[in-house]
């Protein structure tokens, strides 16, 4: 059997880095990590080859290669998914469709000729067995949630890592927590359920001997959803094999709040190689908290908890949300000044959004405010729910927001007010990675010579050439990643009132 799988492309989005990845030469954020599995889980004796459709374009000849075709997608990746199980229809080849787009929106996928809904680990396993059977049916589901202890190690051989800014692996699924906009309990439930540290370390070890050096994101849906197994077990186990391996991974990962309240577990993290940290922090107002049900955010200064986080040597991501139904008028402008006096330098501001499956779809559906799909783009001029506040004020006050807090002189001064608390641990002597030469000349030229940053980069680069010479590379990171976010403003369409069946 022939399988090829397939990873849709995702459009220029926030996340996508794409007007940063130009500066190092690479192509993608991640890889599919989602597909890289579901390859180790299919027969070995089976031939499979990967086509990552956002580093490489997808040929009818890849296509009539297969036997069968698997493809996994996010919302945000609907239409290029769409269109490949189209293209595989035409050329006469079978498809096979799963991951979160799949799952929540099955009736989506009616073309393709299987659906494999939930966890691979558990509808996965049946479908195979019918299919080698011939006699597979149309749709799988999963029953019952996986035991992520027995998934296998993806099967990295069929990426090329150098296309890639940084690698994936996942060590949990599930958030003990259950915001009302977030798909994330109904897809993987609320308690946290993790891998072992042997396979966390047996996962590491793969990427290790594939000769990756850099960045590692553990795209944990919560990291620290059970604390203590990860303060007992796994942070312990992963330092001393950092230390073994003389640090070769910066890891990166995704958490809430409250992580700023245990000091051992954020020491713990950093000693173990984490540097940064994406928090939902979503409103300064409270009664946005209560109304979402994002009860770790409730009653606390969420300022002070973002600088012990960053004074512990982790910088902080942030996400935003405006158009809660108890968002006051003065929100955009209170989200404006939290956003700079946080120091947040990568931050996130998008539209309240009714994801299909999460308790604010079936509550808008009850209150007759749902309107349809979303785009998936967290950070799209887009309503898909008839919003308390008046559509145009909302849209009108997040435009603002974004135009005001990725203007160079904006942007910059967080950059400044993060650096003067950054305290990041420092390990041995300093010294430049090979990879950031290229980048730091290319920033010369894009943003100090051409950018209309040019002032705002050079006080950045002095500053920190003079006063934190460490921090020089994270600088220069954070301006480039400011002129992506500035391109995704301006390429935010303003004017269309319709898009995908959304008001916007
Ligand atoms: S804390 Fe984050 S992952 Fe957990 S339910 Fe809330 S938004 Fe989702």
């Amino acid at each position: 059997m022939k399988i090829l799988l397939v990873y849709p492309e995702y459009p220029d989005t926030f996340w996508s880095f794409r007007h940063a990845l130009k500066f190092i030469g690479k192509k993608a954020a991640f890889p599919p990590l989602g597909l890289l599995t579901v390859a180790a889980m299919l027969p070995k004796s089976w031939e499979k080859r990967l086509v990552d459709m956002n580093v490489q374009p997808l040929s009818d000849r890849d296509i009539t290669w297969a036997d069968y075709v698997f493809c996994s997608a996010m919302t945000v990746q609907r239409e290029s998914a769409q269109s490949v199980v189209e293209r595989c229809r035409r050329l006469g080849v079978k498809t096979v469709v799963g991951g979160p787009l799949c799952t929540t929106s099955p009736a989506e996928f009616d073309a393709a000729d299987h659906l494999v809904l939930g966890e691979a680990e558990v509808s996965l396993p049946p479908f195979l067995a019918d299919l080698i059977r011939g006699q597979a049916r149309h749709i799988y589901a999963a029953e019952h949630r996986a035991d992520v202890s027995r998934t296998p190690i993806p099967l990295w051989e069929l990426i090329n890592p150098r296309r890639y800014a940084a690698m994936n692996i996942q060590y949990s699924r599930g958030c003990p927590f259950d915001c009302e906009f977030c798909d994330i309990t109904r897809l993987f439930g609320r308690k946290p359920r993790t891998k072992t540290t042997k396979q966390v370390i047996g996962e590491l070890e793969a990427l290790h001997a594939r000769g990756w050096r850099g960045g590692v994101f553990f795209v944990d849906d919560n990291f620290i959803g059970d604390k203590r197994k990860l303060k007992n077990e796994t942070l312990p186990a992963l330092l001393d094999w950092m230390e073994q391996k003389r640090h070769p991974f910066e890891f990166y990962t995704e958490a809430s709040i409250e992580l700023a309240d245990d000091p051992h577990l954020m020491e713990l993290m950093v000693r173990a190689g984490f540097q940064e940290v994406f928090i939902g922090i979503e409103t300064p107002n409270d009664a946005g908290h209560s109304e979402s049900g994002k009860v770790q955010n409730k009653n606390r200064d969420l300022i002070a908890s973002v600088k012990r986080i960053q004074k512990a040597g982790l910088q902080v991501q942030g996400g935003f949300i405006v158009g809660f139904d108890s968002d006051p008028p003065s929100i955009f402008e209170r989200q404006i000044r939290f956003i700079q006096e946080s120091g947040i330098v990568t931050a996130m501001a998008g539209m309240l959004t009714a994801l299909r499956g999460t308790r604010l779809h079936q509550r808008l559906i009850r209150e007759g405010r749902f309107l349809g799909n979303t785009s998936g783009n967290n950070t799209a001029v887009a309503l898909n729910f008839v919003p308390t506040m008046r559509a145009d004020a909302l849209i009108s006050g997040y435009r603002t927001i974004l135009t005001t807090i990725y203007a160079p002189r904006a942007y910059y001064h967080r950059i400044f007010t993060f650096l003067r608390e950054y305290r990041p641990l420092q390990r041995g002597r300093f010294y430049l990675k090979s990879g950031y030469c290229g980048a730091f000349f290319k920033s010369i030229l894009f943003l100090g010579v051409i950018g209309k940053e040019r002032l705002q980069f050079w006080r950045l680069f002095f500053w920190s050439l003079l006063m934190r010479p460490r921090l020089l590379p994270l600088a220069i990171t954070l301006a480039i990643y400011g002129h992506h976010f500035r391109i995704i403003t301006e390429h935010i369409r303003w004017n269309s009132m319709f898009d995908d069946g959304c008001i916007e």
